[in-house]
């Protein structure tokens, strides 16, 4: 028999029926020993999530406005919980004693904690499992920073004592014992640390998606699974906007070699997305492909660049100035460019460029705007010939102009930039070529 540690995200726990849903797939496998929950997500897609609320609560008590009807709606969906579930929290003494937390002007954390703090609660009940606080466990320092190695000491002392525990997601405490969150999303960090605490065979991630797909679905038709892969290939599909976890989540769990494996409450029998050290064997040469739209490519030329030393470090130093940070530093023998999220550059452009040529005295500077990354990633590229080949053929097919090509040192990941119209045609001609 091994552990597993299973988070269950927002939409898994939004309403009786979800959690219902959680009951059936932790009871159906004694391994799934501790269970982490986020707070109440959407029910629809017009729905609001409880943690929003629980912030909206806050910001009218900041403008003096009474947050009394938004925290009614809490309520109520808790109260419903509670009832539809046919099990007794008591949880109208919680809500009157988080009430008069309110009133007394209690901080922002605290008060977004309170969905994870009622949900552990129910999920306890409906599960027979005890409920772990995890205030005095997961700690931070005065200054808000996580201190994982107290943090790994405490979970481990309290959770050896539980054969099998609920935990909530997303908070701890500061040393005073006052309430800390990681920030948005942070459930699934405390599922990590959960993980790594009681030595797991497994990190179950159970969301609303079948884990991850090889490309978006609204852009490619029905996208095949991605059925394994990588810590180092979902940080670059991450990077690009393929995003299934919080980022802090992978660490705790990937220096102790535990698995995480991502997977969908709503279809408990689909095996998921696995993410492990472990490259994958599937015969594709790619893991998946993902991009982001809306960056500037600010191409430099100068005749002997490559000769003149600290050219780059100057141009480093401008941005730095110039409070930019880039995305990418493609170059060429004299030429250089800087590849940044247009978001980076709002209200800068011009200083920027000034900058440049004023320091640098390059021979021309060429501005691309709307360009959109798109980065074909696969451990499996590197032992392959013709990976580029495919990539550079389908897209010349799909009239598709490369303005930009950054193949990273790792030789897992080829990036080109287009123009931000050409983004879904490019996606669906590199997913044809590479998937069959
Ligand atoms: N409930 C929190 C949020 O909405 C944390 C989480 O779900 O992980 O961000």
């Amino acid at each position: 028999m091994g552990i597993k540690v299973v988070k269950f995200g927002g939409s898994s726990v939004a309403d009786a029926i979800q959690l219902q849903k959680v009951k059936n797939i932790v009871l159906a496998d004694p391994d799934r020993k501790f269970v982490i929950v986020s707070a109440p997500g959407k029910r629809f897609s017009e729905d609001s999530k409880i943690t929003d609320l629980l912030y909206l609560c806050k910001t009218h008590i900041d403008h003096n406005v009474s947050p009394e009807h938004v925290f009614q709606v809490i309520c109520d969906r808790f109260r419903s919980m509670e009832m539809n579930l046919g099990v007794n929290i008591g949880i109208e003494k919680d809500l009157e004693e988080i009430r008069s937390n309110l009133k007394s002007g209690i901080t922002a954390d605290y008060i977004a904690s309170r969905g994870e703090y009622l949900c552990g609660k129910l999920a306890a009940a409906v599960l027979g499992f005890d409920f772990v606080d995890p205030a005095g466990l997961i700690q931070f320092d005065e200054r808000g920073r996580h201190l994982p190695e107290e943090t790994h000491k405490a979970l481990c002392a309290e959770l050896a004592k539980h054969e099998c525990a609920v935990i909530p997601g997303f908070y701890g405490s500061n040393p005073d014992g006052t309430i800390r969150t990681f920030s948005r999303g942070g459930s699934d960090v405390t599922g990590s640390l959960v993980a790594k605490a009681v030595n797991a065979d497994m990190y179950e991630n159970w969301t609303d998606v079948s884990g991850f797909l090889m490309a978006d679905p609204r852009i490619v038709d029905s996208p095949k699974p991605i059925k394994n892969i990588t810590y180092k290939e979902l940080r670059e599909l991450s990077y690009m906007g393929a995003s299934v976890l919080h980022e802090d989540a992978v660490f705790p769990v990937r220096e102790v070699n535990i698995p995480i494996n991502i997977r969908n409450t709503n279809e408990p029998e689909n095996p998921g997305t696995i993410i492990s050290d472990t490259p994958s064997e599937s015969d594709n040469a790619i893991t998946g492909i993902a991009g982001r739209k809306d960056f500037v490519v600010i191409a430099l030329y100068k005749n002997m660049m490559n000769s003149e030393i600290g050219f780059v470090k100057r141009l480093l130093t401008i941005l730095e100035n110039n409070e930019i940070a880039f995305e990418h530093l493609p170059s060429g023998i004299d030429t250089v460019c800087l590849v940044i999220s247009k978001k980076q550059l709002e209200g800068k452009l011009t200083d920027l460029i000034d900058d440049i040529e004023k320091r640098l005295k390059p021979d021309s500077v060429e501005i691309y705007q709307d360009m959109a990354l798109i980065a074909t990633v696969g451990l499996g590229m590197s032992r392959r010939i013709g990976v580029s080949a495919t990539l550079f053929t389908a897209l010349s097919k799909a009239q598709v102009n490369v303005r930009m090509i950054d193949q990273g040192s790792s030789e897992m990941n080829i990036i080109v930039g287009v123009e931000n119209d050409h983004f879904e045609t490019a996606i669906k001609a590199i997913y044809d070529a590479f998937v069959s």
